[in-house]
């Protein structure tokens, strides 16, 4: 039969796991992405242990761990430093098989790149609108127009292609805070850090994850008017966790101010009717972006790719899109809400309940801790599929 052929949009996490997975099932792909070339962005990402399972599936595992350290050892401190939650990378791996692993954004950027290396790339090439005919679906950019029998948008939570598909949808919206985040170099690093630590005060939240060199990654996040973070470089910062516990107030001294990065976040609050539009599909932050309270938003992007990817191997293009919408949409949802609701709660200016918070989570036992993240964790990817045989096409299983 034909070669069947994909139009990716965007060259982010979703958009490159998604290349990688239909390359490795027999689809010809094209991605194109806006910015001129792949360039290493970011600061540190968790991937947790539905997420490897993922990478795994996209025969990436070896290249994660490479790259990256298992982690699970984890704790949830007040902003004087007191315990509220520890647990320990046995008990994680007891629980879900596998630890979670960081690296660096621009690892995993890599790691992708070199797994969807037999899709044709078109880099400093956006698209301006996308069109979803029966069969076909088109996407246009400002040379003219490319037609597949699958496109994939996975242009961010901005997404062009989503609100020319679903022109009623009002997209984003400001989550309510802003983030800030650093990488030290290791030469830097103030002390040993055992695993990733996050630490709550009223309003404000700042989480501290070693990299696999020695570097050390930080996020902080204040909750504020949007645009705030544009008014604030890092003196100013390290002016807001002066007497939180160490080594945060280090590890801010030790950064390098060009280092800095700052964001508003934003997420879908209000969800998409559909996944999928005749042959397009939505993936990643542009179907269902989080807030990363949950630190979800790459993995579900990445359970979004892996699941597409197996339905599209052997089945036509609308059964596996109808299938993909069912399986995903309501699980990613879900997690958007979730995630948002924890944000509010977490990082919330009220003092009485920053009290009830810390007292809730210091009474947690650690296992109940573990056990909440199952939905998220608990995640399998569908049977391995045979290369041989998924060239051939077959109805609805
Ligand atoms: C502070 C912070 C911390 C986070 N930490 C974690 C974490 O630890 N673990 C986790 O799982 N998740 C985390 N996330 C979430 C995660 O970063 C996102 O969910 C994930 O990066 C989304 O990937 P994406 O590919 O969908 O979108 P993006 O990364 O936004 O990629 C979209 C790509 O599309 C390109 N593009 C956009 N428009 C066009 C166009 N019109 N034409 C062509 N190309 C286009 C863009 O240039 C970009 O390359 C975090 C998020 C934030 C903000």
């Amino acid at each position: 039969m034909t070669e069947r052929t994909a139009i990716v949009i965007g060259g982010g996490i979703a958009g490159l796991a998604t290349a990688a997975g239909l390359c490795r099932t027999g689809w010809r792909v094209t991605l194109f992405e806006q910015a001129p070339e792949f360039t290493p962005v970011g600061a540190g990402i968790v991937v947790a242990p539905n997420g490897v399972r993922a990478l795994e599936w996209l025969c990436v595992g070896d290249a994660l761990r490479e790259r990256s350290v298992a982690t699970g050892a984890a704790g949830i401190r007040t902003a004087t430093g007191r315990w509220l939650v520890r647990t320990t990378i046995d008990e994680l791996v007891a629980q879900y098989g596998v630890p979670a692993y960081v690296l660096h954004r621009a690892d995993l950027h890599r790691i992708l790149l070199d797994a969807a290396q037999a899709a044709e790339m078109r880099t400093g090439q956006r698209i301006t609108t996308v069109r979803a005919g029966l069969k076909i679906a088109e996407a246009v950019h400002e040379a003219g127009a490319e037609h597949a029998d699958l496109v994939v948008v996975a242009d961010g939570v901005h997404s062009t292609a989503r609100a020319a598909l679903f022109p009623g949808h009002p997209g984003a919206a400001y989550a309510g805070y802003l983030t800030w985040r650093g990488v030290v170099p290791a030469a830097k690093v103030p002390l040993d850090i055992p695993g990733m630590i996050v630490s709550w005060g009223r309003g404000l939240g700042f989480g501290i994850v070693p990299l696999a060199d020695g570097r050390v990654y930080w996020f902080a996040s204040i909750t504020g008017p949007e645009g705030a973070h544009l008014h604030e470089d890092l003196r100013d910062v390290a002016a807001r966790f002066a007497d939180w516990h160490q080594p945060i107030p280090q590890l801010l001294a030790a950064t390098a101010p060009e280092a800095l990065l700052s964001h508003d976040i934003y997420h879908l609050p209000t969800p998409l009717p559909s996944y999928v539009a005749g042959p397009v599909a939505l993936l990643g932050d542009a179907a269902h972006a989080m807030t990363p309270d949950l630190g979800q938003g790459a993995c579900q992007a990445l359970e979004d790719a892996v699941t597409l990817a197996a339905l599209a191997a052997n089945r036509s293009v609308p059964a596996a899109l109808a299938q993909y919408d069912r399986i995903r949409r309501p699980r990613t949802q879900a997690m958007v809400r979730t995630s948002a609701r924890v944000g509010r709660f977490t990082a919330s200016w009220n003092p009485l309940l920053a009290v009830l918070r810390n007292a809730l989570f210091r009474l947690l036992p650690t296992r109940a801790y573990l056990r909440a993240s199952a939905a998220a964790f608990s995640w399998r990817p569908p049977p391995s599929i045979d290369t041989e045989t998924t060239h051939k096409v077959v109805g609805d299983v």
